[in-house]
């Protein structure tokens, strides 16, 4: 028997964004938009704990590989006025596995309401009646 080193033999590999969100989320059905309280996270039946993930990539232990990944943080710059000035700039990071999971699972638990707060925008009175 062989062992299962794939990632697509264990665990789905999610190709879009679009996929991950939806494998946290309860399913649409015949609506076109996700019930409110899965979007909101206050579902029981759905959550970011319905992804998947392979046993290294939530690995915390120091023996754990590290990875260099990127995110957007708030940076303080200080300018030669004397003000400071509050700035969104991508952070490069060098953790373990984990660390990386835990942060795109915190990202996915607020996309969601995120995304359909921007639908709310673009889409207007449509999307307002399902409220
Ligand atoms: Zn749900």
């Amino acid at each position: 028997m062989q062992a299962k080193n794939n990632r697509s033999e264990t665990v789905p590999v999610y190709e879009h964004l679009t996929d991950l969100i939806e494998t946290t989320l309860c399913l649409k059905g015949d609506k076109k938009y996700h019930d409110k309280a899965c979007v909101n996270r206050t579902c029981e039946s759905c959550g970011i704990d319905n992804l998947q993930l392979l046993e290294a990539e939530i690995d915390t232990t120091p023996t754990a590989p590290n990875v260099k990944w990127q995110r957007f943080e708030y940076i303080n710059l200080q300018h030669a006025d004397g003000h400071e000035k509050r700035k969104l700039q991508l952070v490069i990071k060098e953790t373990g596995p984990g660390d990386l999971f835990k942060d795109l699972k915190e990202l996915l638990k607020s996309f969601p309401s995120h995304q359909f707060r921007y639908f709310l925008c673009i889409l207007g009175e449509e999307a307002k009646a399902m409220l």
